[in-house]
């Protein structure tokens, strides 16, 4: 027990962290590209945002939080996920006030008490995107270009956007009704997740998991046929703009986001790569989110993407991380005086930038080498007596086993 991670968590490994730096070295780079900032917020909040935030009658709310009270009787969560927390900072900083639009992204650990599965875990890990102040379905657009563009750059060949409209207060009304209309004959059958979104949030029922529900809802009536004119013509819009994107989707009408606050766009990118949980990426806009956690009426639209999933999928794609470069050289010593002048190298060396490691072990000079070869050391030196009194060092490439004899003066430069 005391030995074994949690449930649903998962160490990354120095073998592993590779992966994970160059996934989040080139999604900060790509969101340079389009324009967003990084926002962090606080791994906990009050437990109230997300009762906002995500709504009471998702998931998340009613089985997922990880909700605990801190020592002076607060209600506090683990983020379950990304976008509330960031609504709430931008009302709390009134960035709203600010230049618009507002356009950030974030890297984040992420909570849910969920069955752990592939790809599915307790503690997982997200990107996202979000951009605030425009109703504009180019920004639409843009935070599914910004998916698009760094899920192909990530080497993902196998992967299917699918874009929806789930309407607006407006028009999702009457689709609820005729939606319910469709389903109460066939209540009894539902899943009793299902049972329970027939009253809380029927279009749920839609994209439920299960094959039974699936095939009830064959022939249900879908939100796409009940949009109102603002919401059609921004759906026209949309699929306009990603054509000028060169983006390629499919309109899956089932597409319905998990979370209460979706206005309009709603989208998933999906792989077959990694089985079940196949969805890498999923968003969509919120324009009553702000508004809902105390903020003025502001629009907003992004996405979050699950950071396991997505390696999943490039490893699944056979894309091939680089890995980082390791120890550039190692020093090994033989004697008192040798060891005291190879640490004053290794600082010099390492004050160059020189990546530098020398034996703390108390090897004999074959172990050293031995050593300095099993950590894949590119370069080795030794320092002894008889190079302390001759100022000479010999260089040897672990590679190619080509020796280079430099003066001690001139190290620094010959290594750089
Ligand atoms: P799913 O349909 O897989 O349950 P979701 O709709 O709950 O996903 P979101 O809240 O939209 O997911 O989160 C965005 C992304 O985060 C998902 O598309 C997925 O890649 C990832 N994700 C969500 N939950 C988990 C989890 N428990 N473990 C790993 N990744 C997850
Ligand atoms: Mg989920």
């Amino acid at each position: 027990m005391l030995t074994n991670a949690p449930k649903g968590t998962k160490d990354v490994m120095p073998q592993e962290a590779y992966k994970w730096h160059y996934l989040e070295e080139k999604f900060a780079e790509t969101c340079r590209k389009y324009g967003f900032q990084e926002i962090r917020t606080p791994v906990f909040e009050h437990t109230e945002l997300f009762h906002r935030g995500v709504g009471d009658t998702t998931d998340i709310v009613q089985k997922e939080m990880y909700t605990f009270k801190d020592f002076a009787g607060r209600s506090i969560t683990l983020r379950p996920e990304g976008t509330s927390p960031v609504v709430r900072a931008y009302v709390e900083h009134k960035e709203y006030a600010g230049v618009q639009p507002n356009k950030y992204y974030y890297n984040i650990p992420c909570f849910r008490y969920e069955k752990p599965q592939s790809g599915r875990l307790r503690e997982f890990h997200q990107f996202g995107v979000e951009t605030f102040g425009t109703t504009d379905m180019m920004a639409d657009a843009e935070i599914i270009a910004i998916g698009y563009d760094f899920i192909k750059s990530m080497g993902i060949t196998d992967v299917k956007l699918e874009i929806n409209s789930v309407g607006c207060p407006g028009c999702r009304g009457e689709h609820r009704k005729a939606l319910k209309d469709f389903l109460r004959p066939k209540y009894d059958q539902l899943c009793p997740t299902c049972q329970e979104r027939f009253h809380t949030n029927p279009m749920r029922i839609l994209d439920c998991k299960s094959p039974i529900d699936q095939e009830l809802v064959q022939g249900a009536p879908m939100m796409l046929d009940y949009l109102c004119d603002d919401c059609r013509t921004a759906f026209e819009e949309l699929k306009a703009n990603l054509d000028a994107f060169g983006i390629e989707y499919e309109v899956n009408p089932k597409i319905v986001r998990g979370l209460d606050y979706y206005t309009k766009t709603a989208f998933e990118f999906v792989t077959t790569k990694i089985g079940a949980q196949g969805t890498v990426c999923g968003g969509g806009r919120y324009d009553g989110l702000v508004e809902e956690i105390g903020g003025p009426s502001t629009p907003g639209v992004g996405w979050g993407m699950g950071k396991e999933r997505m390696l999943m999928t490039m490893e699944a794609c056979g894309f091939e991380i680089p890995k980082e470069p390791g120890t550039d050289v190692f020093i090994a010593y033989m004697g008192d005086a040798g060891k005291m002048a190879a640490l004053k190298l290794m600082k010099e060396l390492r004050d160059a930038g020189i990546a530098v490691q020398m034996d703390v072990m108390g090897r004999n000079l074959k172990n050293q080498f031995k050593h300095a070869n099993r950590i894949g050391a590119a370069k080795t030196i030794v320092i002894g007596d008889s190079e302390l009194e001759s100022g000479r060092l010999t260089i040897k490439d672990m590679e190619s086993g080509e020796q280079t004899e430099v003066a001690i003066e001139g190290i620094v430069d010959a290594l750089k």
